[in-house]
Parts: C-alpha cells; structure tokens; sequence
C-alpha cells in the first residue's frame, strides 16, 4: 500500500480548514475527493484541449476525440469489458440505471413479468422499476435483509420464478456497507434466465471489478464516487444486449443518418450518447482510473476495511450508540444512531469540530424502514482518510452527546 500522507496530499481540499479546525471528510459515499491529476487533467482539457468530439476535421477536436475515446479505453480495461463498445458513457449510475429501463426494460418486459430488487437498494434502483411497474403492470419483488444487513441467497433462490425477467441489485450498500455476493446472485438469477443489472456505485473505489468473471450482463457507476468529477458515469451492457436495445435518448452523435423517413442508428456505443457528451467529464474520469490503477482498487478496500474495523470498535464503546448494518462483509461505511439524540443534531455539531458526515436516510428509505429509525449518521471512509480521523470522529461523536444530552 502506498504511503497514506503522500496519497493524501495529492488532494488540495484536506488542506483547508472548516470552521477553524482541520477539514475530516467521511462523507465520500455521498462522493469522494478530487485528487490534484483530476482537477490538473480537467483544467487543461479546457484551457488547451477544448472542442467538440466526433465531429471535427481539424486537429483541436481530433485530439479532444483521442482523449476522450482513450478515457473509454481506460474505463474498459479497469472493468475487464471485451470491448469498448460496451462502455456508455452516462452522467452517472443514476442514469445508466435508468437507461436500462427505459430501454431493454421496455422492450422486454411485459405485464405480469418480474423484477427481483433488494431491501437494501439506493432509490435510484428503486424508482426507475416502480416507474415500469405503473407504466407496464410489471411486479417488482424485494428480496429482504436481515438484522446484519444482508441478503440470504437460498431466499433470493426461492423468489426466483420463470418470470423474473431482471435482477437489479447494487454490488455495496451506501448505507450499510454491506457487500453483497454479486457473482452467486447473478448465477443464480441466469439459473431462471433473467438477466441481472448491478449498480456499482459503492464497489468501483473499493474493489476491483471484472465484469466477465462477474457475468453481469449490465453495470453501472458514477465517476464522482470514484475520485472523477460529477455528471459523468459509466454503464457497461454486453455487446449483444446493447446492440438488440432501442436508443435511449435521440439527436446529434447517435445517427448514422437521417432523412424525414427513416434514420439509421449508429454503432455501439454511440448509439446511446446522444448529443455533445461531457468530454471534460471523461477525460477526468480516466485520469481518475489512472489513480485508481496507481493505489490499487483491491488496496484502498483493504485500508478502509481496517479503518472501518477501528471506527467501529471504537465507537461502539461509546454507550447508547448502536451500528446499523453489520455485514460480515462490508466495505468502508459506519452507519450508526445514538439514544436519546438525532442524528441531524449530533451532525451539525460535528460540523462545528470540522468533520464531515452524513445524517440522513441515505436515499435509502426502506432501509431506514427496517431498522426503525428515521436516519443514521454516516461515516464513510476514502483512500486519505487516516487513523487520527477516526480519533477526531470518535471524540466528536462523544463531545456532541454530552452536548445534546
Ligand atoms: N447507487 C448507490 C448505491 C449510490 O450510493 C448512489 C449515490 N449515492 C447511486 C446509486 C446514485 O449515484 P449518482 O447520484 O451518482 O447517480
């Protein structure tokens, strides 16, 4: 593992202060900080690179296109994609999520079909499935979790029915930290023939990722979770799904050609990017691959597993304070809730000690619903976080119920 305090001083915003004391940022679940290489490649994209992709004859925009074709290179090699036909870019998992339902959900499914979700799910893969529910009288069934905050596979196994025709299910809990067992659900779920979507959000920066050994047949992330910029995310498909798919959304880069009769699609995978795409966005997200390749995806879960351990070792001899979501596999989030105190109260003043946390549902409701509390305080770890933060979390969370109590 590289040396954490070099790691960490590659990121300008931990050097500032918040309310006069040293910033602590455990909120990278909600989206991790810029590494320098990132913010570097985006300011020089536009100061010396900028113009349009795909479309120019001229050496500006031939370079642009390069950059941001070599940015869906790098995106494939970090997946393990056959191909970077398969690479979409999207604006974030939330959109790769819903592409996929407007798109092969539509055109596959029909009323009475199933879709297989978890109890766990954010609401971006939630929402899309309960739009397709009212709009084509699909079912959408909920594999629940249990007191640890994980899924059962001989439960899932026995929700499987012939008409499931999707399982969408997300690879890490944002919530709860839980990692789910992706690649026995997806072997499960091709037992029955459906096809099985993941939602990567969480996964990307802690763990390495292959989307062949996973047999996943779509994927999805956002780069702003894994050290790029926000608005620009990935959603991989296998190329025969992909290229069987109606567009997604129409206009420029996504044609062949057009005439008022008829217009022919494009080749994957411009066919689902319509329009000018954010090239600054991908080519900052590809530098971010480039940062993820240099630390190691299989390194930053470790180190933040060990964090994780620490924090809630610690913060479990705080009393009263309970720890919601306690997977036996889980990455680096603690998601917690304290007697007798809200968590928005015991954030906002953890603010005041310049330590950065989420108290909120998480956009995941239903996991809240289960565990019978209206939020949780979360905590939740990147590549430069250290050991003294969690110290400065622990005295924070400590000096704020006294406060409060
Ligand atoms: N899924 C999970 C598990 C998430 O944590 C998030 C973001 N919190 C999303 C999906 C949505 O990502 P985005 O907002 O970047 O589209």
């Amino acid at each position: 593992m590289s040396d954490i305090s070099l790691l960490r001083a590659e990121f300008p915003i931990l050097k500032q202060t918040e309310n006069g004391q040293p910033l602590v940022y455990l909120d990278s679940a909600a989206t991790t900080q810029k590494p320098q290489s990132v913010i570097d490649a985006i300011t020089q994209y536009y100061t010396q690179e900028n113009a349009n992709v795909h479309r120019g004859v001229y050496g500006l925009s031939e370079r642009a296109t390069e950059k941001y074709e070599g940015a869906r290179e790098k995106v494939r090699a970090l997946l393990n994609a056959k191909s970077t036909q398969e690479i979409i870019f999207v604006r974030g998992a939330t959109e790769a999520i819903n592409l996929v339902a407007a798109t092969w959900a539509r055109d596959q499914l029909q009323a009475g079909d199933e879709v297989l979700i978890t109890e766990m799910e954010h609401h971006s893969n939630i929402v899309p499935w309960q739009l397709l529910r009212d709009q084509l009288g699909i079912r959408l069934n909920v594999l629940r979790i249990n007191a640890l905050g994980e899924v059962c596979l001989n439960a899932m196994a026995s929700m499987l029915t012939p008409k499931t025709k999707l399982v969408s299910i997300t690879h890490m809990s944002n919530a709860l930290g839980t990692i789910n067992p992706v690649k026995e659900m997806i072997a499960l779920a091709h037992g029955v023939g459906a096809k099985v979507m993941v939602d990567g959000a969480q996964a990307v920066a802690h763990m390495k990722v292959d989307v062949q050994d996973l047999n996943c047949d779509f994927y999805a992330f956002s780069g702003h979770k894994t050290y790029g910029p926000t608005g620009i995310g990935v959603l991989y498909g296998k190329q025969s799904l992909l290229e069987a798919m109606s567009p997604y959304q129409a206009g420029g880069d996504m044609i062949y050609s057009v005439t008022f009769e008829k217009t022919q699609y494009n080749v994957l995978p411009y066919k689902f990017e319509a329009g000018t795409p954010n090239i600054a966005g991908a080519i900052g997200l590809g530098v971010a691959v480039d940062f993820l390749n240099r630390v190691g995806q299989d390194a930053i879960g470790a180190y933040e597993h060990e964090l994780m351990v620490y924090a809630t070792e610690q913060l479990q001899t705080i009393d009263g304070l309970r720890i919601i979501g306690q997977a036996k596999n889980k990455g680096g989030v603690v998601s917690f809730v304290v007697e007798g105190v809200h968590p928005h109260d015991v954030a906002t003043l953890m603010d005041q000690d310049g330590i950065a946390v989420r108290a909120s549902h998480h956009c995941a409701m239903p996991v809240m619903q289960h565990f019978k509390v209206p939020s949780t305080i979360r905590a939740s770890l990147g590549i430069y976080n250290n050991f003294e933060d969690i110290d400065r979390l622990v005295a924070s969370v400590q000096e704020a119920i006294q406060m409060l109590r």
